[in-house]
């Protein structure tokens, strides 16, 4: 329905007339207000489909409240803001964007305008006011606004230059690219010609940017060399061009537009990478090993020189898993479940397998390999190394054979001499026995050196029984030896001796150590008895000592003996190595012993002594029980 509204004051006719239908048909809110009261006299039809309520009567001015509207800072419009007040009060044009509330509680924005109307004297009449919806227009606004803004801060941060340039033209430059061509805003404003943008690029890299133009404004395609510039700062620049060229209908071309990238960074990045790669590669051919590397999926990537060399084949035919064709059959099933494992998981790999080597023999290589991860600890390749260790393995394998063999032979001569020296020595001394008295002179001195050679042979087989013994028990397991118990036992079998010399033999507490005791006891029987065997002149005075250095225990037998000289004390530890004849019986093998015992319990002997007549200080070091076993040990003797 029309909406008129109270008498028609306003001195033209609406209600009934051709203007009234005109007005109706208009897709646009339209009010009438007469002047000066400013009370409205006229809505159309649009008017309610806009507000969604039927014209609100005014009567005056202040009746144009009754709209209620607001501003985009959410204020309330007052009446005296609305365009057909203003226009009223003022006579001229008013416009204003008011955000409504409409009759259904929506709001949407209304654009009004209004115009003033005047009679035939010019006297001002009445306003005229035009509503529109404009959230649509709003809305799009609002959105290219902020597609603009996201756009020129992303240009900005990129540090990007943008380009225009329509055949026949300047280029026109924007964003950054004055900055990055060395090229100050004034001298781009009014476009630059291409002889002053190829002026900025370096010489050597011009004819690819041209060839790059060229094909693009002939293809319409894209256009993306990478070339360098001089900088504002001075310095050469690497940019990477992004662009396309337009062609009209008939291909003949129009414009081409894009940005640039500095990349510098990225190029000094390519070549650092590049150089490290070039060292790595250096590297690995340098060195002995083969050098390979692998996908975190486990393929071979790379191959060093070596692989070559050893194989008599070219390194790239066998990247990925081909390197199986290689392998020994026997090994390829462990080695390839091994690798799959370590691929998996990131263990690190470790394998002895056989290789075929360009001579057609399968050589044993010692292939170890190592993840690399990045900073989120995800792998991006597998460093490996195959070491030849061929010769090396055969000869541990033979040197092994060969020791068990010695080993076993001089135990079982050893042991197998025991008995028949026996019988030599006890009827010798029986014929000693039989024949006293009955002998001259030179048949008793016969007869001494065979006891006495029987002596020292039967002292020769026990010695190099206890020697090769050492080895025999390292297959038992460790104990824990209290070193107390171990020197007590030695002092125990030297009794006789200790007692017949007066030797005095001073003990401080010694620790508990992880090994076999009885090995102990013999190695404090043979420093005790030398000590007392190589004693000076006075009565041997022995002190035997414990001291915790680090992870280590170093023991110390003392003496006050003859002293060793300082040439010797290397010597000494060698097997049947002995610096005196026999006024001073022995075999020679006493130290050698020690030796062994000492470097199979993982330690060290060694000799202090200052030579001859300053006494000997035997040290060994031995390493400290564990702390958990030494606390679980003395809990338990508690
Ligand atoms: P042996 O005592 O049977 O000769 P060892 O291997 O026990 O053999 O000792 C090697 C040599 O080291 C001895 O011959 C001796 O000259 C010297 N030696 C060992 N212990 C001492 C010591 N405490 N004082 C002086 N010399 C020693």
């Amino acid at each position: 329905m029309t909406q008129t509204v109270g008498q028609n004051s306003i001195g033209f006719p609406v209600e009934g007339t051709s203007l009234q239908w005109v007005l109706d048909q208009i897709p646009v809110g339209i009010l009438l207000a007469e002047a000066p009261s400013g009370r409205i006299v006229f809505g159309n039809k649009h008017i309610e489909a806009i507000c969604r309520h039927p014209v609100i009567p005014s009567s005056n001015k202040e009746g144009h409240k009754q709209w209620i509207s607001y501003h985009a800072d959410g204020t309330q419009v007052q009446s005296h803001e609305y365009p057909l007040v203003r226009t009223i009060e003022t006579g001229i044009r008013a416009e204003l964007e008011v955000h409504y509330q409409r009759g259904d509680g929506t709001r949407s924005w209304i654009r009004i305008t209004s115009a003033p109307i005047r009679d035939s004297g010019n006297q001002l009449i009445g306003a005229i006011g035009a509503l529109i919806e404009i959230d649509t227009q709003r809305r799009n606004t609002d959105e290219l606004r902020q597609t603009r803004e996201r756009l020129e801060a992303a240009i900005n941060v990129a540090e990007m230059g943008l380009w225009t340039w329509h055949v026949g033209g300047p280029i026109i430059p924007d964003g950054n690219l004055a900055t990055l061509f060395g090229l100050r805003q004034e001298h781009v404003d009014g476009g630059l010609s291409w002889d002053v943008y190829y002026s900025r690029i370096h010489p050597d890299d011009r004819a690819t940017v041209e060839a790059a133009r060229r094909m693009a404004l002939a293809t319409g395609g894209p256009y993306t060399p990478e070339y360098r510039v001089l900088g504002l700062d001075g310095e050469v620049h690497w940019v990477a061009a992004r662009g396309r060229a337009k062609l009209d209908v008939n291909g003949n071309p129009l414009s081409l537009n894009g940005a640039v990238l500095d990349i510098t960074d990225r190029k000094r990045t390519e070549q650092a990478l590049r150089e490290s790669e070039e060292r790595f590669r250096t590297l690995a051919a340098a060195v002995p090993q083969l050098i390979w590397t692998a996908t975190p999926e486990g393929d071979v990537d790379y191959f060093s020189e070596q692989w070559a060399e050893f194989t008599g084949e070219k390194a790239t035919d066998f990247h990925g898993w081909r390197w199986e064709k290689l392998m020994h059959p026997d090994d390829l099933a462990d080695t390839v479940a091994a690798w799959s494992h370590c691929v998996k998981t990131g263990e690190p790999y470790e394998i002895n397998q056989r290789l075929r080597h360009h001579s057609g023999e399968w050589r044993w290589l010692l292939t170890r390999a190592r993840p690399l991860r990045d900073t989120n600890g995800k792998i991006y390749k597998w460093v490996g190394s195959c070491t030849d260790i061929h010769k090396q393995l055969l000869t541990e394998n033979e040197l092994r054979r060969a020791n068990a063999d010695l080993e076993s032979f001089s135990f079982a001569a050893a042991h197998d001499l025991q008995e028949p020296l026996r019988m030599i020595t006890s009827h010798t001394q029986l014929l000693a026995k039989r024949f006293e008295g009955k002998l001259d002179d030179d048949s008793r001195e016969v007869m001494d050196t065979v006891v006495n050679g029987a002596k020292r042979i039967s002292l020769l087989v026990q010695d190099l029984l206890a020697y090769t013994s050492v080895a025999r028990n390292i297959e038992q397991p460790r104990e824990i030896v209290d070193l107390n118990r171990a020197l007590n036992r030695a002092l125990d079998h030297l009794s006789e001796t200790v007692t017949g010399t007066n030797a005095k033999v001073r003990t401080t507490p010694l620790p508990c150590v992880m090994g076999y005791e009885l090995q102990f006891v013999q190695l404090f029987q043979n420093l005790l008895s030398n000590s007392i065997k190589y004693r000076s002149e006075g009565a041997p005075e022995i002190t035997v000592e414990a001291e915790r250095k680090g992870v280590n225990w170093i023991l110390s037998v003392k003496d006050n003996g003859i002293g060793i000289d300082p040439e010797y004390h290397k010597q000494i530890f060698g097997v049947f190595k002995r610096l005196h004849d026999q006024q001073i019986p022995g075999t020679g093998i006493g130290l050698a012993i020690c030796q062994r015992v000492v470097e199979r319990h993982g330690g060290q002997l060694w000799v202090e002594s200052a030579g001859e007549g300053h006494g000997s200080t035997f040290r060994f070091l031995l390493p400290a029980m564990p702390e958990e076993v030494a606390l679980k040990f003395s809990a338990s003797k508690l």
